[in-house]
């Protein structure tokens, strides 16, 4: 049996409210697959996000920046990657930081910034 750990849940529930409040914002916005992981290599960009309008979705996010980051930037991040995916579900393709994708943001009353604000002095990759 796969029991997953402490921060996994909390991305899942993230995840979990940000698709629900995406889906009574946008009733438009149809059931999509998604899967996510923790990447040892990311220690500048908090996490990217990968719609695939031919697959599953994906988002990866920075392992060592998730271990510095408070958890309301945690939910920032897990929501800042989230609204990439549905902004491509939505329209076919992705606006960048753009105002779909801000609009999105606002719908979850985060703020739409480019950037996360989690320390990365001195961060090293994870292998
Ligand atoms: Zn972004």
């Amino acid at each position: 049996m796969e029991t997953k750990t402490a921060e996994e849940r909390e991305v899942d529930g993230y995840l979990a409210e940000g698709v629900f409040l995406l889906q009574l914002a946008r009733p438009e916005l149809r059931p999509f697959s998604l899967v996510w992981d923790f990447s040892p290599l990311l220690t500048r960009t908090g996490g990217l996000a990968a719609y695939r309008p031919a697959g599953v979705h994906h988002i990866e996010l920075s392992a060592p920046l998730w271990r510095r980051a408070s958890p309301s930037e945690r939910r920032w991040l897990v929501l800042h990657e989230l609204c990439h995916i549905v902004d491509g579900v939505l329209h076919g393709r992705t606006s960048g930081h753009g105002e779909p994708w801000k609009n999105l943001m606002r719908a979850l009353r985060v703020e739409p910034r480019r950037c996360h604000r989690i320390g990365t002095k001195d961060v090293k990759r994870e292998i």
